[in-house]
């Protein structure tokens, strides 16, 4: 196996071992921080590290949720709740996520996104369109009676770049792109209930940030941390509370505030249904091949 090959499926495979683990850890009464460093902490010690911070999105919040230092936030009965695991091995990497039903009456709904996310892996291969695998999502989500988020999307993920352009639209689309041997996809159908809007607006900004590039930074403290983001984190997104950890105290809150002020690095914003509308998710990550795809994520 060659060496990007190799990382691929360690990565994937330890994603996929945190992803199952954490399942039965999101319990009422857990708090979301604890979540949330027990799974970047796992991806260490399996031999990877995390790609995003580990994500843990509750009902209507749909994706880039991780706790900030000190989140009082906790799991309660009746949640849904989304645990999106991102890892990475020398750059290569693997992306996958599953809901957790703490309100049974919306099983099915998680069901549809799972069901939808195996048929589409189906129907990929090298010489297929995206858009097959979109209008496969679509189609599935809705035949059991629910609605697909229309613009979220899964994505084309290279070394070190969660985001690389070419995307797996999760409804019907016009023009599709031709998937090419070789090529790694993040595939994450998102169902919501019929009467939601199915779409998400930008929320509030979120822990999880990216480095942007070096602008205007005075203080050595900013200019330090800076470095140590751009060396540890690459083009990768990091949680706010990796960084504070590292610098903590006043002088390392001035720092970093300094960095996000100068927009040297900014914060994804959380992605709330439109419609207040619970979400449920599932996501794999796949390597196109000319015969069908390999999962890694399995
Ligand atoms: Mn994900
Ligand atoms: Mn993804």
């Amino acid at each position: 196996m060659s060496e990007p090959l190799d990382s691929l499926i360690k990565a994937g495979k330890i994603a996929a071992q945190v992803r199952e683990r954490m399942k039965e850890k999101v319990k009422p009464g857990v708090k979301v921080i604890d979540l949330c460093d027990t799974a970047d902490k796992m991806i260490e010690d399996l031999g990877g590290k995390p790609a995003f911070p580990c994500n843990i999105c509750i009902d209507r919040v749909a994706a880039h949720y991780a706790s900030p230092l000190n989140d009082p936030t906790m799991i309660k009965q009746g949640h849904l709740v989304k645990v999106d695991v991102g890892v990475h091995v020398d750059g290569y990497l693997a992306d996958t996520a599953i809901t957790v039903c703490l309100d049974p009456s919306l099983k099915k709904m998680a069901e549809a996104a799972e069901a939808a996310l195996e048929a589409a892996i189906k129907t990929m291969k090298a010489g297929t369109k995206t858009s097959e695998a979109g209008a496969m999502i679509e189609h599935i989500i809705k035949n059991r009676g629910f609605k697909s988020i229309r613009n979220l999307t899964g994505h084309k993920l290279s070394r070190y770049i969660v985001h690389a352009g070419k995307s797996i639209p999760n409804v019907h689309i016009m023009i599709g792109e031709k998937l090419l041997e070789g090529e790694v996809f993040a595939v994450e159908p998102f169902s919501v209930l019929p009467t939601a809007a199915g779409e998400v607006r930008d929320g509030a900004p979120s822990n999880i940030y990216r480095f942007d590039r070096n602008r205007n930074i005075s203080s050595t403290a900013a200019k330090e941390m800076v470095n140590f983001i751009q060396s540890e984190y690459k083009t990768l997104p990091f949680a706010g509370r990796w960084v504070l950890r590292r610098f903590p105290g006043i002088d390392g809150v001035n720092a970093f505030d300094e960095l996000l002020k100068s927009k040297s690095i900014t914060s994804y914003p959380q992605l709330i249904e439109k419609t207040n509308g619970v979400v449920a998710q599932a996501e794999h990550t796949v390597i196109i091949t000319n015969e069908g795809c390999t999962v890694t994520t399995r």
